[in-house]
């Protein structure tokens, strides 16, 4: 029988990757890990953990102006960069030194460097060669950025979370995710944001209730939104913050120009595979280089597997996270060898924008679709607090349910902590609930949460 280095060889620890290997080494499993930079991903150094940091900071400008109408005197308030980014990092390096140990705990031994595929069982890593029974790739992804005139003199989210000061003037880029989120830090930080999109509703994807209801209380918040433009230059000496970067502007052929210090892509993000010897080891990529995988993570190889934004399904931690369960599980758990797959049904969501924006289930669009007749609920309103205040933010729920089944299908807020609140209902979705049970749930008072089992009458 062949004798391996290790049973499993990981390539990358960023949260899928850690996860994997700390459960197959639980298993029983001989596993080592790759990874060339800072263990936990993007999501820890670039990603949730810096982003939702930084989310908590801007929101404070907000409470402060919101607790005048509690009986609150507050000084004139100030804001110091350097002393978030620091606070920032200091707990960033606090969470990778903890993904270390977590691993050493784990018996999974850390090997730092970069990893090159050779073959089916073999890895370089930094020219020292290991074999592995499997390899599992779990190398994530980075941010793109599209190429035109001065394009170089933009950032991606990467640079975003290593500025050295607050812009005074940030254009954003994008209607994504990583760009509502971006673009609301830099304006409740004190920048004056302007928001830069190419299509006429952000969030996309979602539910199509979502994006313009955001987009109205983004610009209540002093985001200038521009739908249905697009940047066609970008003219500057450099991308340093200090120089001005000029941008001509097309507004569905209406030329505008406008001045900003920043200008952030927020424009997508790409698999991590260049230089990792796949095509070498015979493994298939699609054209944008992500792995193609199948239904229990293996590539057109039988020995290597890949999870997470690498594979370019759901770009989440908790999906890496889940699918990362299901390869240790898979190769490794005793009684368990091959069974598992993962639905991706029902995977809640939030984006931490400023209102937050959180869902779980089909849009009402998917929905209508794939069911014929649905029923909808939709409430819209200003959440108590802000009646003393004085904040005009309001809050935006909605339901989406079968009609034949009574079954909720989806679920989709935008407002205060729209996270915590839907993450508690997405058990309720996955466990099949009816509109009956959610109408039979005594609600809690007086919350914004229980205006999602109050909801009587469809539209
Ligand atoms: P998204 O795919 O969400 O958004 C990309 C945006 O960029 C879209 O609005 C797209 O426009 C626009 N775009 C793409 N190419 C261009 C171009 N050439 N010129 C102008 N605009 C362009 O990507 P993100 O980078 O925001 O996020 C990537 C993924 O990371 C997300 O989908 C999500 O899975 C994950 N993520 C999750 C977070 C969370 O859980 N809170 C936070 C951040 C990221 P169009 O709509 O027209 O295609």
């Amino acid at each position: 029988m062949t004798t391996y280095d290790y049973d499993l060889l990981t390539i990358g620890g960023g949260s899928g990757g850690v996860r994997a290997s700390r459960f197959a080494a639980q298993y029983g499993a001989r596993v080592a890990l790759a990874e060339k930079s800072d263990l936990g991903g993007t999501c820890v150094n670039l990603g949730c953990i810096p982003k939702k940091l930084m989310s908590y900071s801007a929101h404070f400008h907000e409470d402060f102006s919101d607790a005048k109408g509690f009986g609150w005197q507050l000084g004139q308030a100030t804001f110091d960069w350097p002393t978030l980014m620091a606070n920032k990092d200091r707990e960033i390096e606090r969470l990778n030194r903890v993904y270390r140990t977590t691993l050493e705990h784990a018996l999974v031994e850390v090997l730092d460097g970069h990893a090159q595929i050779e073959d089916a069982h073999t890895v370089l890593i930094d020219g020292q060669r290991i074999s592995a029974r499997f390899i599992l790739v779990a190398t994530g992804g980075y941010p793109t950025q599209p190429v035109f005139s001065g394009s170089e003199h933009g950032i991606t989210s990467d640079d975003f979370f290593h500025l050295d000061r607050l812009p005074a003037r940030a254009v954003v880029i994008g209607g994504g995710y990583i760009a509502v989120e971006l673009a609301s830090i830099l304006n409740g930080l004190g920048s004056k944001v302007t928001l830069i999109y190419r299509g006429s509703r952000l969030l996309r994807t979602m539910d199509h209730d979502l994006g313009p209801f955001l987009a109205a209380e983004m610009v209540k918040k002093g985001i200038d939104v521009r739908f249905d433009t697009i940047v066609e230059s970008i003219h500057a000496a450099s991308a340093e913050l200090d120089e001005v970067k000029h941008l001509k502007l097309n507004q569905s052929g209406h030329k505008h120009e406008i001045d900003a210090e920043c200008v952030l892509f927020a424009t997508g993000r790409q698999a991590n595979t260049a230089n990792l010897g796949l095509e070498k080891a015979g493994v298939t990529v699609r054209e944008n280089g992500s792995i193609i995988v199948d239904a229990q993570f293996k590539t057109s190889i039988d020995s290597i597997y890949a999870i997470g934004d690498v594979i370019d399904r759901v770009a989440l931690t908790p999906v890496a996270l889940a699918e990362g369960m299901v390869v240790a599980a898979n190769l490794f758990q005793t009684g368990e060898q091959g069974k598992r797959g993962l639905s991706y049904e029902n995977i809640p969501t939030a984006v931490f924008s400023h209102p937050n924006v959180a869902t779980v289930g089909l849009t009402e669009q998917d929905a209508r679709k794939n069911y014929g007749t649905v029923k909808i609920f939709k409430s819209e309103f200003r959440m108590l607090k802000h009646t003393l205040s004085g904040s005009s933010e309001r809050t935006f729920m909605k339901l989406v349910v079968d009609a034949d089944s009574d079954r909720v299908l989806g679920l989709h807020m935008v407002g205060a902590d729209a996270g915590e609140l839907v993450q508690g209902f997405a058990v309720a979705l996955q466990c099949g609930a009816t509109k009956a049970q959610f109408d039979a749930t005594i609600g809690i008072h007086p919350t914004m949460a229980e205006e999602f089992v109050s909801m009587r009458t469809p539209i």
